[in-house]
């Protein structure tokens, strides 16, 4: 699309116009030059996009323009005229904040709905009028089977981030909701991936959808600064905590596998003077919502997150995101990393990889058809693999004062303090620096068993799961 799209030139209704500028927008992103005119068509839609291209303004602005001009048709409390269907509760959070803000000086009414909370708010919000509903599928059909919820009215329909919805085992829940939709409806897709389920789920579910696409499929925001850095798992803290202190950073989201894992890094931060709050789909909705708000208003520098619950995180211009650990299915790296370098703010994402995650790192590479830069910081980069048959000593942790010296490169990103190597190099110079004193503030890690097998729990070789089997937990979890 051409870069010289304007809001103006969308057509879109004065009032939207006005919050448009409110929000501080001057001009559509690429997803929204693109989509913005096909849904004011009217038509079905299939949108590649990752998170952070400004999608959700994308899909919102359009349908609020639809339904401001439209008139209701037997407008009925609890009958939503455009139902939003996301895979998590922070993004259900967001997606209605986002349609508030843009419907501001629209007489439109809203509501989100999730699990994990109290149903009976929702009863209540459901007995007024409510024109566009924001829900994840599972609290979707509690309502649904309790008839507090009338989906006969639905004109527009959209399924957003519709693989996460997937990977998370809504397929069944999705198919439920479709059922009871009238046939007559628009239909919008938007995904950051199109695995062959999504085809097949978009094929049954779009009429002659038109097509958008705003990055190559299943590729990295170009803008964002990748590095990685290879470091035994058992030293994963403290280097990450060194490079907290050593570059400043003031806003850092870091991914852990596990909910366990997300705890005690965040415990360890604190110990080490560094706020820190987890979130993770254990903590209830207002833990989460409280260290969400902490971290955007810059109360904690470090929030620890798991795939799941950082889903749908946005922050304007957040500056760094770590991966303690590498995810084990690829396309969440791109997620994961899609949370920096929003709407054209440039980012940096670090990878934390264990000799246990090479192969990990080797699909994400695949996946994202580039090779992420490696980096080094003396005093916590392991010897290959065949040192360590040779000489059965473990990686020494740092161990103090000198090494790289610490504020020598103060404020600087990884990839300009620490040395960059290239793919399969152990640094610059060709040594590992094993043994070497490390920077003052990294305190020493706990000395590694021999075999580094199991220095920590979370170091065990972790088997490939599906997605749906780690994220379908409990019943009744269904809905985050
Ligand atoms: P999304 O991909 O929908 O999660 O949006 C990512 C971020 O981009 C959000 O923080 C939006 O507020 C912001 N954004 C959306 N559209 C624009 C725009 N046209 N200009 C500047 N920022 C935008």
């Amino acid at each position: 699309m051409t870069t010289e799209t304007t809001f103006a030139s969308l057509g879109l209704a004065e009032p939207i116009m006005r919050a448009i500028a409110d929000a501080g927008y001057t001009t559509p992103t690429p997803i929204q030059a693109q989509a913005i005119p096909q849904v004011l068509e009217g038509g079905d839609l299939l949108a590649a996009a990752q998170t952070g291209t400004g999608k959700t303004a994308g899909f919102t602005l359009p349908i609020l323009h639809h339904l401001s001009t439209r008139a209701a048709q037997a407008p009925k409390p609890g009958r939503p005229r455009c139902l939003i269907l996301v895979p998590t509760r922070e993004l259900a959070a967001q997606v209605e904040e986002s349609v508030k803000t843009y419907g501001k000086y629209l007489s439109l009414t809203s509501m989100v709905m999730f699990g994990g909370v109290n149903i009976n708010p929702q009863f209540k919000a459901l007995k007024s009028r409510v024109d566009i509903l924001v829900a994840t599928p599972g609290r979707l059909l509690d309502h649904l089977g309790q008839k507090t919820v009338d989906l006969s009215g639905v004109e527009i329909l959209v399924l957003d981030e519709a693989d996460r919805m997937l990977d998370m085992g809504f397929i069944r829940d999705i198919k439920k909701v479709l059922a009871v939709l009238p046939k007559q409806r628009q239909n919008l897709l938007f995904s950051a991936t199109f695995s062959d389920e999504i085809r097949t789920l978009a094929n049954g579910l779009l009429h002659n959808p038109k097509s958008v696409e705003v990055a190559r499929r299943n590729t990295t925001v170009e803008i964002i600064e990748q590095s990685m850095h290879r470091v035994p798992q058992a030293h994963k803290r403290d280097l990450l905590a060194h490079l907290i202190k050593r570059h400043d950073w003031q806003q850092v989201l870091v991914f852990t596998r596990t909910k366990h894992g997300a705890n005690k890094l965040a415990e360890k931060l604190i110990k080490d003077g560094i706020t820190a709050a987890a979130i993770h789909g254990n903590k209830s909705q207002s833990a989460r919502t409280k260290a969400l708000a902490s971290f955007k208003d810059g109360g904690v520098r470090v929030l620890v997150a798991t795939d799941i619950a950082a889903r749908g995180i946005d922050i304007d211009q957040l500056p760094q995101v770590v991966n303690f650990e590498l995810p084990n299915v690829p396309e969440d790296y791109v997620h994961r990393i899609g949370r920096t370098g929003r709407a054209g703010t440039t980012g940096s994402a670090l990878s934390l990889v264990d000799d246990e995650e090479i192969g990990y790192l080797r699909d994400i590479e695949k996946l994202i058809k580039r090779s992420i830069v490696r980096v080094e910081v003396e005093g916590f980069t392991p010897p290959p693999k065949s040192e360590l048959m040779s000489d059965e000593r473990p990686p020494r942790p740092p161990q103090g004062r000198g090494g790289q010296r610490q504020g020598q490169n103060a404020g600087q990103r990884p990839g300009q303090g620490a040395r960059q190597t290239q793919p399969g190099n152990r640094s610059a110079s060709g040594r590992t620096p094993q043994g070497t004193p490390a920077a003052g503030s990294a305190k020493p890690a706990a000395r590694p068993a021999p075999n580094r097998a199991a220095p920590n729990n979370q170091s065990q070789p972790r088997k490939p799961r599906p997605q749906a089997a780690l994220f379908s937990a409990k019943p009744g979890s269904r809905g985050h």
